[in-house]
Formats: structure tokens, C-alpha cells, sequence
């Protein structure tokens, strides 16, 4: 296998961030290489080709990188999903909980229409809580939430539980909360 096909020696940790206790997975390093980007966006690329999808939408922000790019590959609708308060139009919004307090996630609401296959796509599953307010919002607007993909997730945080009846796909697993 060559080097830049080893996802997970790619990814840096960061031990202790943004708080004492989190080992945080940082796909920067990732994005340093080219050849191990390229190898992240077509594999998803090759999956979603013999499983069709008709758009993709990424969560703010890391998911911005891969789903634009991914969207660029297969030439398909990018549809941002921020944080409250960030995108200008008419956006519907749903709220999860965080370790302390909630947060909100918004997307526009003509960004997407009943009927169409969407993927959601993010670097990282961790408690599952961010992707399921957006699934929430995709199905909200009518559309079928395909699959929820990631490049990395921390299975011991239960995220896949969480998202129970929503397809979960992810290329690397560290197994540390
Ligand atoms: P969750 O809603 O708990 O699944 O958290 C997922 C979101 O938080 C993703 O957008 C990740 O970018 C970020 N996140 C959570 N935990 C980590 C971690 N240990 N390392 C890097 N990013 C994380």
C-alpha cells in the first residue's frame, strides 16, 4: 500500500484540545498531502458513484473541505450546513446539544427538494449529535439522506447509535474517546 493510502498516519492528534481530555483528530496534516486527499475524495467518490446521490451537504466547517471537493469530483450540488446565524437566505435550523449547553445548525431552505438523495459528509463522528441535526434539516426539506460519511470517527463515543437508521460510512476508526 502506498504511504499517502494510510489515512490514519496522516491524521494528526492533538492531545488536550480544545480541552483537558479530548484528544482532538486533526485532518490538516491530511490535507498537507496531496496524494492522501486525493486518495479520501475518490474513494468516497467511487462509492457514491455505484450508490447514487443527487447532492451533498457538508458541516461546517471541516466538512466544507471534503464535501466541496467531493462535489467538484462528481460534479454535483454542494449545500452548506453552518452555524447559526451564518448564512445570509431563508434557512431552517435545528439544535443539539453539546457537552455543555446546545448549539444550532442551519441550512437554506431551497437548497434542497423532496425526493432528492443526499449525502452528508463531515471529517469526524464523534457523539453523532452535529449530524443528526442535519439529517433532521435534510429530511425537514423532503429530501432521503443517503448515507452519513466521515473520514475519521471515534466509535467508543457511540455516534453510529445515535444516527440509527441513517447508512454510517467512515475510512478511519480510532478507537479513544
Ligand atoms: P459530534 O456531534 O459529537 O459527532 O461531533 C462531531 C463534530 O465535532 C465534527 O464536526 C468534528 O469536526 C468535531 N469533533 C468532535 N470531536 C472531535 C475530535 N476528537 N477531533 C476532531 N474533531 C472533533
Amino acid at each position: 500500500m502506498p504511504a499517502s493510502m494510510d489515512l490514519a498516519a496522516h491524521i494528526r492528534n492533538v492531545p488536550d484540545f480544545p480541552k483537558p481530555g479530548i484528544q482532538f483528530k486533526d485532518i490538516t496534516s491530511l490535507l498537507l498531502v496531496p496524494d492522501a486527499f486525493a486518495h479520501v475524495i475518490d474513494t468516497f467518490k467511487a462509492r457514491y458513484t455505484a450508490q447514487p446521490i443527487d447532492a451533498i451537504v457538508g458541516i461546517d466547517a471541516r466538512g466544507f473541505i471534503f464535501g466541496s471537493a467531493l462535489s467538484y469530483a462528481m460534479h454535483l450540488p454542494f449545500v452548506p450546513a453552518r452555524k447559526h446565524g451564518k448564512l445570509p437566505g431563508k434557512t431552517i435550523e435545528e439544535s443539539f446539544e453539546l457537552e455543555y449547553g446546545t448549539d444550532r445548525v442551519a441550512i437554506h431552505d431551497d437548497a434542497l427538494h423532496a425526493g432528492q438523495r443526499v449525502l452528508i459528509l463531515d471529517d469526524l463522528l464523534a457523539t453523532g449529535g452535529t449530524a443528526l441535526a442535519v439529517a433532521r434539516l435534510i429530511q425537514r426539506l423532503g429530501a432521503e439522506v443517503v448515507e452519513a460519511a466521515f473520514v475519521v470517527e471515534l466509535p467508543p463515543l457511540n455516534g453510529r447509535k445515535k444516527l440509527e437508521g441513517i447508512p454510517v460510512h467512515s475510512l478511519v476508526e480510532f478507537m479513544v474517546d
